[in-house]
């Protein structure tokens, strides 16, 4: 059992500044975002018989993926990545490390549309990258679904084919998106206290 006391001082809700997205309105996005999918790719996947791949980027993508493919009335199949950049931090080119999960093969595979999976686009400089790296595989398709775009700090060009929503410039999480870890379990997604970060 939590006391009351533990339960309070524990809430990752009391270090959120504002809501931006309740649970109802994030299932309102991923719906339409599965539509769009879904439409997208019936032709191809149902009388065609290309593959349909979604491959999420981890860790942000977990909880975004995990409810978009309940609703893209499709067979496919489901594959993760991690994706990091490396290289000196004062540069502000370096390579991207591509990992891929379990069968990093159906990358490569010429009967595979990939779509690629993530929480946010920031930047855009590692989905760049990663794109680039992707489109070279010789797969049927690549495309990129965001969950959140944030398009005023955007330094490198990049197109979102299927986009939940656009955010402000601002620091959030919840709903898979981290601070230092924390509070992608929140089903819900608001802006981190300036204190939280800033101390
Ligand atoms: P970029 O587009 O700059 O290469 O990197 C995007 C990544 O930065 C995202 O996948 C995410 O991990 C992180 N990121 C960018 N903006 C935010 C934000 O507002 N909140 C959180 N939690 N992560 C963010
Ligand atoms: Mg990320």
């Amino acid at each position: 059992m939590i006391s009351d006391n533990a339960k309070k001082t524990n809430s990752l809700a009391d270090d959120i500044e504002s809501v931006l997205f309740t649970e109802q309105d994030l299932d309102g996005i991923v719906s339409k975002v599965a539509k769009e999918i879904t439409e997208h790719y019936y032709e191809k996947v149902l009388v065609n018989k290309e593959k349909l791949v979604i491959l999420g980027v981890l860790n942000g993508s977990f909880q975004f993926v995990s409810d978009l493919v309940k609703k893209i009335d499709l067979p496919l199949e489901i594959e993760f990545m991690f994706a990091s950049s490396y290289g000196k931090k004062t540069k502000s080119t370096g390579e991207v490390n591509i990992q891929v999960g379990k069968n990093p093969e159906v990358l490569d595979d010429p009967n595979a549309n990939i779509i690629i999976v993530e929480d946010i686009v920031d930047s855009g400089n590692t989905l760049s990258k990663l794109m680039s790296v992707m489109r070279d595989k010789g797969n049927k398709s690549v495309a990129l679904c965001s969950l959140f775009d944030k398009p005023e700090r955007r330094t490198v060009e990049i197109d979102v084919d299927f986009l939940g929503a656009k955010v402000p410039d601002e620091f959030i999480v919840g709903y898979g998106l981290d601070y230092d870890e924390k509070y992608r379990n929140m089903p819900f997604v608001g802006v981190l206290k300036r204190e939280i970060y800033e101390n």
